[in-house]
């Protein structure tokens, strides 16, 4: 006897990218399943640019307007440096024939925005605050997927849970990042001059400092990498360094 399946597909993790994957899947017809483990909306660190090859995804999934609408500014291009030297700048070339410019969106609206869609699909069932616990592949190609809340089986499972993905490497797909690690802080203000659209990347003594902006009210955004836990400090004192208050 054939098994139920509960969807034709499970998604674990509603980032961009599993949130992306269930609208495309749900509009193709299929039945699809979200788990996240957090509660909506939430943050993450990130240096909240959205390259130009990004908006046609959006765009496809009808949701590129409302990302705008939501205060998305546009990025022209990213200038390199070496602090204190004047920087290079590199436009972003055009996409598609027509669509030069990013897009600098906080997380916490583009997310939101994204998990709104999910929950607005009559084709998706949207679970935040549930983990996924565990991925068995058995016969007839269908897995199952165990969650606090119980099991759920599909013919198709999307592993979406980032950057540090745990079921990559448990599933055996990747291994672990190689030291020396990465580490990433993020800071908002609000500036009280007009914020230009480019992104600007700093290389100073080790530590990559990301700067531009994330919304259209001149709010200033910092992302940030840097190889050793105690460069840390370093940015630390850059940050506090700053004449900008915080929003
Ligand atoms: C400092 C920094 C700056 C960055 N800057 C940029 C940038 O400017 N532009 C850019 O595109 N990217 C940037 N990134 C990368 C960024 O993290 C990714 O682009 C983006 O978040 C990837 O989306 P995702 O959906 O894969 O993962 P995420 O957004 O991390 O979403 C993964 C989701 O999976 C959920 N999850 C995890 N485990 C489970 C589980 N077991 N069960 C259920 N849910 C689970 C999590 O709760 C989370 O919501 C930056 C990253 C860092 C650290």
């Amino acid at each position: 006897m054939a098994l139920r399946l509960d969807a034709d597909v499970v998604v674990v993790g509603a980032g961009p990218a599993g949130a992306a994957a269930a609208l495309f899947a749900a509009r193709r017809g299929h039945r699809v399943i979200v788990f996240d483990k957090q509660a909506f909306p939430r943050d993450k660190p990130c240096g909240e640019g959205l390259m130009p090859a990004g908006r046609p995804a959006l765009r496809e999934l009808g949701l590129e307007d409302d990302v705008i609408s939501d205060g998305a500014p546009p990025l022209d291009g990213i200038q390199f440096g070496i602090a204190e030297q004047p920087p290079v700048a590199v436009p972003f070339p055009e996409h598609n024939g027509g669509e030069p410019a990013g897009l600098g969106i906080r997380r916490l609206t583009f997310d939101a925005r994204l998990v709104d869609a999910l929950a607005h699909d009559t084709r998706i069932q949207f679970c935040p605050r549930t983990a996924a616990r565990e991925i068995r592949t058995g016969d007839e190609s269908i897995a199952t997927v165990s969650t606090e809340s119980g099991e759920v089986r599909a013919r198709f499972v999307a592993v979406a849970d980032g950057l540090r993905s745990a079921f990559r490497h448990r599933l055996g797909w990747t291994v672990g990042p190689r030291p020396p690690h990465r580490y990433g802080i993020v800071a908002h203000w609000t500036m009280d001059a007009p914020v230009d659209p480019w992104v600007r990347i700093t290389f100073d003594r080790g530590l990559e400092v990301y700067e531009g902006r994330a919304t259209e009210r001149s709010r200033w955004r910092c992302g940030h990498r840097c190889a050793t836990p105690t460069r840390l400090v370093r940015f630390q004192r850059w940050v506090r360094s700053g004449t900008a208050h915080r929003p």
